[in-house]
């Protein structure tokens, strides 16, 4: 078995992935969590950053359309 390094959804430094997706573990912050959990906690991170990416292109959105009409 070896290990996949991955990025640690808790303190961002570098952790690893068990080869058989078993758990993951991370030396920095001391994480040691199922794959499942760390799914769980990845998907659940995932979504935050999409409510904020979208509040970004909605904005981004009305701006574009104002130098669209400008160009018009
Ligand atoms: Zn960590």
């Amino acid at each position: 078995m070896y290990y996949v390094k991955i990025k640690c959804p808790k303190c961002k430094e570098t952790a690893e992935l068990a080869s058989d997706f078993t758990f993951v573990k991370c030396d920095h912050c001391n994480l040691d969590i199922s794959y499942g959990e760390y799914v769980k906690y990845v998907a659940h991170n995932d979504v935050t950053y999409s409510d904020i990416l979208g509040d970004y292109a909605t904005s981004t959105e009305g701006q574009t359309d104002g130098t669209l009409d400008e160009w018009n």
